[in-house]
């Protein structure tokens, strides 16, 4: 099969870097399907479309923000499976440069009011969805519609249903869901994956995940600054402690016990930080943090014969993983983004289950909505 050869040298070394450490594990191997505990795996994905096999998948972008273009299109480039072969925009100005850059074709480009064109373009299997959190859900159910696999950016959507809304529409077309987690992909996190799947300390005990950056407070008039748009630290940073505490630990919450946010003092201002406290089926409690004003970054896990963490759990580069008894558990890979793409593409090439669906991180989502309520109500909130 030819995604079997990488025709990439880039590519090909990645993959031959991460082998060699002995942490390049097959994709789908995190529980992600509706058995494994930190699956959502309520809605069972129909057989999806599938390109002919051997192909690249052509990628269009929608949204051609600060991610898009310092991020995803670069590791496009890196991509075995993949090719940027469109882009769709409410800044048609952006094209000129972005078409240049990448030799994307003219009829390959569409601006938010035209995208629905796209249904008629064989030459794009899969629409990148990178805008503000609030828009996730409508661009996202028109890709699907479109009969394009939706790729789409982190946190998945504002609530549960808009989550749900995403699944319905991509199920209805016979297309994938991926969200933008890039950790789940990350080598070096899915060892840690794994050694929380093999009990290798024993029975877990606690955990902790702290995601934050030391920034200045977003601006009003910035959607990262607005309430409604999905800005804010838990939105933004919080969605990485609260899907890094379900793959860390395998399980899934079962209520918010104690929650607190520390809001802008403006109408529709966001949380600058957010802390709380969940509670898993057996007892056991973790701590999240997360900030847009504060440093750390960092995912922990204690077991009963010892620990083992990532520090720092999410930066694009430089990711650390070690353990109690001072194990490393491999040196960081030089691009997750197009390892997550590759990912992503072989599943849609193979017709196998993607490491993180819509139906996964809507788990995450009502995690978040239930920190909120916490926050608000000051009194535990079951999930
Ligand atoms: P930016 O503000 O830099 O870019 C967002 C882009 O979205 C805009 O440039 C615009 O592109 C498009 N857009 C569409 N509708 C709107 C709207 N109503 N208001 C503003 N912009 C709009 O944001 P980022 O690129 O940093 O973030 C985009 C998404 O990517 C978010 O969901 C974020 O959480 C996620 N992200 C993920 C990261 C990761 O590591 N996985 C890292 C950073 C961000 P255009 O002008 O082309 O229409």
């Amino acid at each position: 099969m030819p995604h079997k050869t990488p025709s990439n040298p880039r590519r090909q070394f990645l993959r031959q870097s991460a082998a060699a450490t002995g942490l390049l594990l097959a994709p789908g191997l995190i529980g992600c399907n509706s058995s494994g505990p930190a699956s959502a795996g309520e809605d069972p994905e129909p057989a999806p479309r599938r390109p002919d096999q051997g192909r690249k998948l052509g990628i269009a972008i929608l949204g051609l923000g600060g991610y898009a273009s310092g991020q995803i299109a670069p590791a496009l480039q890196l991509t075995e499976h993949c090719e940027l072969r469109g882009l769709i925009t409410g800044s048609p100005e952006k094209l000129p440069e972005w078409q240049r850059k990448y030799n994307i074709k003219k009829e390959n480009s569409y601006t938010y009011d035209t995208m629905d064109e796209i249904a008629d373009n064989a030459e794009i299997d899969v629409i990148y969805v990178i805008t503000p959190t609030a828009t996730h859900r409508d661009f996202s159910v028109r890709a699907a519609n479109a009969g394009k696999h939706v790729w789409c950016e982190k946190p998945m959507a504002m609530t549960p249903e808009e989550c749900q809304e995403m699944i319905d529409a991509c199920n209805r077309n016979g297309v994938k869901l991926a969200i933008g987690y890039r950790m789940m992909h990350e080598p070096n996190t899915r060892k840690l994956i794994e050694l929380t799947k093999e009990k290798a300390y024993g029975p877990l005990t606690g955990a902790h995940a702290y995601a934050g950056y030391a920034g200045s407070p977003p601006p009003a008039d910035y959607w990262r600054g607005q309430r409604d748009m999905g800005g804010g630290a838990l939105y933004d940073m919080g969605v990485y402690t609260v899907n890094g505490l379900a793959y860390g630990t395998q399980l899934q919450p079962v209520a918010v016990v104690k929650a607190e946010q520390r809001r802008q003092d403006r109408p529709n201002g966001v949380d600058l930080t957010t802390t709380y406290t969940l509670r898993y089926p057996d007892g056991m409690t973790a701590e999240g943090k997360t900030s847009v004003v504060e440093d750390y970054n960092e995912l922990h896990i204690d077991a009963e014969n010892g620990w083992y963490e990532m520090d720092p759990m999410q930066p694009y580069t430089g990711v650390k993983g070690s353990t109690s008894d001072g194990k490393v558990l491999g040196p960081p890979v030089p691009n997750q983004q197009s390892i997550q793409m590759d990912d992503d593409a072989l599943a849609i090439l193979n017709g196998t289950e993607l490491i993180a669906p819509g139906t996964l991180a809507k788990h995450d989502i009502r995690v978040i909505r239930a920190i909120i309520e916490s926050a608000e109500t000051g009194r535990e909130v079951k999930i």
